[in-house]
């Protein structure tokens, strides 16, 4: 991302939720974005994905510009490079873990199977549970699974475990670091719970639309065993 900016107008008031962002994301990255509330992290992510378009700025994917893309162009990337992963799971409530996943399978090109896929987030055991027989934390690995099913480039979380305890949320957190380090899923994390930090290659952070400092930890942790 080169130059974004983002301004809302609501009337007569003007929101100006990114202030010139310079981002690179690099190939089997993961990357944590923190920052207060309003401070622009939603509106980064996205713009990234291809969800919203910016005000200014070029958002450069692969030596393409997004932001200049065709409708064609865009769909395509949205429904095959990208994958999303918000707070609420958005399951379809009548479909079981297995079939929620597999509407995405079915129009994927590559996909894994939805067995693999939610094997790979630990729910092995309930693939055929409805989203009302499963917790809040293991439906949300039925979100992840159905997001990185298709086996997208990048995968995008704005606020994965926004609903779960902390407990729950960081199982939430290691399955998608497991999924980084096993795939090599670029992925981009929006989360206030600073538990992950010490997992990421980078931490973002955000303040009044702009990134205010990126943090390197030291050495990225090995989260510990996986609990479920
Ligand atoms: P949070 O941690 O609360 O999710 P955030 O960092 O994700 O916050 P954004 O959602 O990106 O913040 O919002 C940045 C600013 O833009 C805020 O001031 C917000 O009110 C404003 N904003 C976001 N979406 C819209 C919209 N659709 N219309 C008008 N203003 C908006
Ligand atoms: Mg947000």
């Amino acid at each position: 991302a080169r130059g974004l900016t983002k301004v809302y107008r609501m009337g007569e008031v003007e929101v100006h939720a990114l202030r010139g962002v310079d981002l690179d994301l690099y190939k089997g990255e993961f990357v944590v974005l923190l920052g207060p509330s309003g401070s622009g992290k939603s509106t980064l992510l996205n713009i990234l994905g291809g969800l919203d378009s910016p005000s200014g700025g070029e958002v450069i994917c692969q030596g393409r510009n997004l932001v200049k893309a065709g409708d064609r162009e865009l769909t395509e990337f949205r429904r095959h490079f990208v994958g999303f992963v918000f707070q609420f799971y958005n399951l379809i409530p009548s479909l079981t873990a297995r079939e929620n996943v597999a509407i995405v399978t079915e129009i994927a090109r590559n996909p894994m199977s939805p067995e693999e896929a939610l094997e790979m987030v630990g729910l092995g055991e309930r693939m055929d549970h409805f989203p009302a027989q499963l917790s809040g934390g293991e439906q949300q690995r039925v979100a992840i699974a159905r997001a990185v099913a298709k086996r997208p480039a990048v995968l995008l979380c704005d606020e994965p475990t926004g609903a779960l305890d902390s407990k729950t949320g960081i199982v939430v957190l290691e399955v998608l670091e497991r999924i980084n380090r096993e795939l090599g899923t670029t992925t981009a994390v929006i989360t206030h719970n600073a538990g992950i930090a010490d997992m990421a290659d980078r931490v973002i952070h955000f303040m009044d639309g702009h990134i205010e400092r990126i943090d390197r930890p030291a050495q990225r942790k090995a989260p510990r065993e996986l609990s479920w």
